[in-house]
């Protein structure tokens, strides 16, 4: 999943970008709410961590502009101890979690799990796709119950396809999930990873759309 995190503490900034990424997602990251608006704007998160208090714009402002152009990616809010006000601002700005400073951060994970599933289809924290499960709590994949090593790029990918199960998905939306905003996106080298996760999943399970994309195929499905 690809997530933006907007926190202009650098410190804590950081550790949320190293956390959020250690749990196998794609993170982004904004110190000022001017750069978080635009960012999410023009950019397709599947969450936000947003802090309220921001240089240039204040988190609740950058969620109501959010709002009112019509982006609705859940959002989790960053709140000052003990402010219940920020809280009821937050929520009725279109903030869908809260969080009060500070926090640990395995709650924060737990959090932001619960807002990604209520985002996606998927009731839990275990997707399924016929002999492929997918563990999004602990980033691990198993085939007909055997442990499958990928690698974080290939985890991702997975990951993406099976959030949009049988669905075709183009490789410039497969890139855009993949890399954060400033890195160098290049939707070929989405073959290679797609070439390399399809060596390792049983054959068939990814099927190619010509001029289209890739589609996650459940080979359990009307077997
Ligand atoms: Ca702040």
């Amino acid at each position: 999943m690809r997530i933006l995190v907007v926190e202009d503490e650098p410190a804590l900034g950081a550790q949320l970008v190293r956390a959020i990424g250690a749990a196998g997602h794609t993170v982004d990251s904004a110190a000022d709410g001017a750069t978080a608006h635009y960012l999410g704007e023009v950019e397709d998160f599947d969450a936000v961590v947003l802090d309220l208090g921001l240089p240039k714009l204040d988190g609740l402002s950058v969620l109501r502009r959010w709002r009112a152009a019509g982006r609705n990616m859940p959002v989790l809010i960053l709140t000052a101890r003990g402010a219940w006000h920020e809280k009821v601002a937050g929520i009725d700005a279109g903030a869908d979690d809260y969080l009060a400073k500070p926090f640990h951060m395995e709650e924060l994970l737990a959090r932001l799990r619960a807002l990604l599933r209520r985002g996606g289809e998927h009731a839990s924290a275990r997707w399924q796709c016929g002999p492929i499960v997918l563990d999004t709590r602990h980033a691990r994949v198993q085939v007909d119950g055997q442990p499958l090593q990928l690698t974080s790029h290939e985890y991702k990918l997975l990951a993406q396809l099976m959030q949009r199960k049988g669905e075709v998905m183009s490789r410039t939306e497969l890139s855009e999930h993949l890399y954060a905003h400033d890195s160098d996106r290049d939707s070929n080298t989405i073959e290679v990873f797609v070439g390399r996760l399809r060596r390792k999943l049983p054959p068939g399970s990814i099927e190619t759309v010509r001029g289209m994309g890739y589609r996650l195929v459940d080979l359990d499905a009307g077997a």
